[in-house]
């Protein structure tokens, strides 16, 4: 989807349901009054963002997706237009019509082996592109993968994405999803990303992720024991790449290694996957969301009424928010 051109504000679209909510803010779908061309545009309230202290990760996430959207990926979502007003960001986004992933992996419970290697290969590849251009996304989870009409996937919210050739060190990601050495603040890279698809493909085949407990302190716990167990169903040659993937030691880790995603990809699970097909969205998909047509909003779950509170603009002189 080609961007927005010229100055582009709030007037400019017809504004619809809500269609997700984030820390700061909520996610709307939209129609472009003169395109007629349906967006998702993420508002983000600014009084928020600083509160939180996200102004750089915001800042970040926009940059982020404005390079990315200049050479677009089949696989991430595409940056129409940004824009501000006193109160709040704006970032409009393609609107993904099929929903979120995790809607679809709930509501199944959980995926035989050739749907989980199907969606799997999606983020190997989304990983493999992000990496070489030196940003690591550090947010893997069902819910921030969406559902495009053909049931091919889509990647959102680069709210923690980072471009970095070497370490970084801010705590962040979901409690499940959180690489060892996250945790241990030894300092990340590309490896935390590859983690976070060994837990993804894991949860997609039990239903659940490996490590749970109600309080996110025993999650921490478990993870750096580091102990795996399966369920018997588990095909042998997933189970065996699932354990490269949720490697502690970096050193041994698929992904992180000398050869990179190449490691992953011809792993025997993989052998079956013609990773060109894909990329070129030639396979059949395994779920086929229900799609009236392009402003189709049902395979979102319905929010209540998006009555915002009200919000002041908190700035006069020094605006962080400038380079937006
Ligand atoms: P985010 O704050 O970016 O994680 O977005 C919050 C939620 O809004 C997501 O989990 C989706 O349900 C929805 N959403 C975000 N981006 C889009 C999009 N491009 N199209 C449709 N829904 C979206």
């Amino acid at each position: 989807m080609a961007t927005i051109e010229g100055n582009v504000s709030e007037a400019d679209f017809e504004l619809g349901v809500t269609l997700g909510t984030g820390s700061f803010g909520r996610v709307r779908f939209a129609t472009h009054k003169a395109n007629q061309n349906c967006y998702a545009i993420k508002m983000l309230k600014k009084s928020e963002v600083v509160r939180l202290q996200q102004v750089e990760h915001m800042l970040s996430e926009k940059n982020i997706l404005k390079t990315l959207s200049a050479e677009p990926h089949p696989f991430i979502v595409n940056l129409a237009a940004t824009f501000q007003d006193p109160r709040y960001l704006f970032m409009v986004l393609e609107y993904i019509v099929g929903g979120e992933f995790f809607t679809h992996l709930r509501k199944a419970g959980r995926f035989d082996n050739s749907t989980a290697k199907f969606y799997a290969a999606h983020v190997v590849l989304i990983f493999e592109f992000l990496h070489l251009k030196d940003f690591i996304y550090r947010d893997l989870k069902p819910e921030n993968l969406l559902l495009d009409s053909t049931g091919y996937l889509k990647i959102t919210d680069f709210g923690f994405a980072k471009r970095v050739a070497f370490k970084t060190y801010t705590l962040c990601g979901t409690p499940e999803y959180i690489a060892p050495e996250v945790l241990l603040n030894k300092g990340h890279g590309k490896g935390v990303d590859w983690w976070t698809l060994g837990i993804l493909v894991y949860e997609m085949l039990a239903g659940q992720p490996p490590f749970v407990d109600d309080d996110p302190m025993g999650i921490y716990q478990q993870i750096l024991a580091g102990k795996l167990n399966f369920p018997r169903y588990i095909d042998r040659n997933v189970k065996a790449l699932i354990k490269k993937l949720l490697l502690a030691d970096l050193t041994k880790r698929y992904g992180c290694l000398k050869a990179g995603a190449e490691d992953i990809k011809k792993h025997k699970w993989f052998s079956d996957l013609n990773w060109q097909h894909l990329v070129e969205k030639k396979l059949p998909a395994p779920i086929l969301p229900n799609v009236s047509g392009a402003s189709d909003t049902s395979n979102f779950d319905p929010y209540p009424d998006s009555i915002e509170e009200p919000s002041i603009p908190i700035y006069s002189g020094n605006d962080p928010f400038s380079d937006f």
